[in-house]
């Protein structure tokens, strides 16, 4: 399989022509999985979601003290269809844990969850027959925030830990979306 380099290249408003190095464009080399995991990782959309006291954290996350907008993860969507990340804020009730099931089933792939507070990672203080004892056991978790309640502060450092994560991905199916060659094309 012949060899295949990605060449990128951004420009700004002063270099009208994509490109055009004689124009003083920059000019960057990378590859196409550290380009798509740069953009998917700090564009981190989380569903408007919450199923008890760690929401009020979550949503003093995009408040102005502590403005997880810095990190791209402001835009709550009110449907899974435009959401990455879910984040599993409270306890989980054995009655809602279909419901959670559904609606990250109704999210697009690439997404990730987040498992916000010991309620939801572990059951916490609520060990009893009502409560599922850890969100993991309905889907897959990516990133645990500790605590009762963890603070804004944590939320934000477990989607930092995401967007790391995020960023080492491989996306070898992508291969097959890759272009074909000029002697593929006249095959
Ligand atoms: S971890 Fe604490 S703050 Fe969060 S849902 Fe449970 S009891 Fe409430």
């Amino acid at each position: 399989m012949p060899k295949r380099i990605e060449t990128v290249v951004f420009h700004d408003s002063s270099t009208p022509v994509l490109g055009d190095v004689q124009k003083a464009g920059s000019v960057v080399v990378t590859n196409f999985d550290t380009l798509l995991n740069q953009a998917r990782a700090n564009a981190l959309w989380p569903l408007t979601f919450g199923l008890a006291c760690c929401a009020i954290e979550m949503m003093a996350s995009v408040a102005s003290r502590f403005d997880l907008a810095r990190f791209g993860s402001e835009a709550f969507r009110a449907t899974p269809r435009q959401a990455d990340v879910m984040i599993i804020a409270g306890r989980l009730s054995k009655k809602m844990a279909p419901v959670l099931r559904q609606i990250y089933d109704q999210m697009p792939e690439p997404k990730w969850v987040i498992s916000m507070g010991a309620c939801a990672s572990s059951g916490g203080v609520y060990n009893n027959y009502a409560i599922v004892q850890g969100a993991d056991q309905v889907v897959p978790v990516d990133v645990y925030v500790p605590g009762c309640p963890p603070s804004p502060d944590a939320l934000i450092y477990a989607v930092m830990k995401l967007q790391q994560k995020i960023k080492h991905n491989k996306f070898g199916k992508l291969i097959e979306l890759k272009p074909r060659t000029l002697e593929e094309e006249s095959a």
